[in-house]
């Protein structure tokens, strides 16, 4: 039994089945969440007896570190795991903020409050599937195909793997998003669980606003997420404005048109008062045109909502190009003049195939 699969009311009750006094459950959980142990060794104030029975009873790793790579900037870091049923799913860190990714941004900068974005962020990528059912051509997730859910202590351990490692540097995780290996709202369940258990205050203790969940715009899940009231973020993966267009790069789309889905994130405004995110790979010549733009800003219009675009990342798979610089400005201008805020995303992690849609479970 993976222990990082157990909420805490599980724990009590196997402590109980065990015959250790209500605090133990307590003492474990805040010995996982609180002080980052990884080994039942680390739990020097249980008595051994306990230590060794855990040791028998639980697992702490719930997958092999394969390998991992990093940027040749240094900022991000991809760590490949590899479950015990031999799948492979892979984790992403990116460090930013720091006045080396910044040359422009001095130490001192860096320390005042009110320059946006200046300040140290770790944000983790992680996966909540390995492989994906959804198709997406553009991603290379999409093109190996979906293998299997992940539990719920499965998507927590990556995020812990991390939390570890960083503790060690005396840094902390400042964001998560659920932009890894898989779509979050085809295994909903799991991917609430482990939110909520990232998120007990007597544990872990992350806030819910600095999580962000991205979705391919499943609208069932959309409207129950906004039923849900949650405070974490969510992110919509758009990327074209016409059905047909749409259907083209996204397999999806045959079930839940634009239409259906921009209905279900006007739900999830009203519902919950949170703007929503719409991500946007920019393809040269596909999907980056002012007409474009133009046609999707008519698509928003009067929504709480964002736009983030990147340029395509490369995927063995799809044959698309990234949009250059200049387009990619003019994107974002013509969008902005009807009124959508619209950001152009740095892209990270690219020579380690790290970037958005690259996760494939492979060394590269
Ligand atoms: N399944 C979810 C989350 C994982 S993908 C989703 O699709 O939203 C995270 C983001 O990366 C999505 O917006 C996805 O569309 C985008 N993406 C996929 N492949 C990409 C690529 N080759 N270049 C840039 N972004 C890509
Ligand atoms: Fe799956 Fe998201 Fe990749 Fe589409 S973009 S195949 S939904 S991981």
């Amino acid at each position: 039994m993976l222990i990082y699969d157990l909420n805490f009311p599980s724990l009590e009750k196997l402590f109980k089945e065990w015959k250790q006094p209500a605090y133990r459950a307590k003492q474990v959980w805040q010995g996982l969440y609180q002080h980052l142990y990884n080994s039942p060794e680390n739990f020097t104030n249980l008595p051994k007896s306990l230590r060794e029975k855990m040791e028998e009873k639980l697992t702490f790793a719930p997958f092999k570190v394969s390998t991992y790579q990093d940027s040749s900037d240094g900022f991000t870091r991809k760590t490949l795991f590899e479950l015990p049923d031999k799948n492979l799913v892979e984790a992403v860190l990116m460090r930013y903020g720091d006045p080396a990714d910044n040359p422009q941004i001095t130490a001192a900068a860096l320390n005042s409050e009110n320059l946006r974005g200046a300040k140290k962020r770790r944000t983790l990528c992680i996966s909540t599937q390995a492989g994906c059912a959804m198709g997406c051509v553009f991603c290379a997730t999409g093109q190996m195909g979906f293998k299997r859910h992940l539990s719920s202590g499965e998507i927590v351990a990556q995020v812990m793997f991390y939390a570890q490692m960083l503790k060690d540097e005396n840094e902390l995780v400042t964001n998560i998003v659920f932009m890894g290996m898989g779509e979050p709202f085809h295994n909903y369940e799991n991917t609430m669980e482990a939110i909520d258990r990232l998120n007990d205050s007597d544990g872990y203790n992350f806030g819910a606003r600095r999580f962000t969940i991205s979705t391919v715009g499943l609208s069932p899940q959309i409207r129950r997420f906004a039923d849900e009231k949650r405070q974490v973020n969510l992110a919509v993966s758009l990327h074209e404005v016409d059905d047909d267009k749409r259907l083209a790069i996204m397999p999806v789309n045959k079930r839940y048109k634009i239409d259906n889905v921009l209905e279900a994130c006007r739900y999830y405004v009203e519902q919950t008062g949170r703007r929503i995110t719409f991500e946007w790979a920019l393809i040269n010549g596909v999907n980056d045109t002012p007409e474009v733009a133009a046609k999707l800003a008519i698509k928003l219009k009067g929504m709480m909502c964002h736009v983030n675009a990147i340029p395509l990342n490369p995927t063995t798979g799809y044959n698309g190009k990234a949009t250059d610089r200049q387009r990619a400005h003019l994107f974002k201008e013509t969008l902005e003049q009807a009124g959508i805020p619209c950001t152009i995303r740095m892209r990270r992690g690219i020579d380690i195939g790290a970037g958005c849609g690259q996760l494939a479970g492979s060394v590269s």
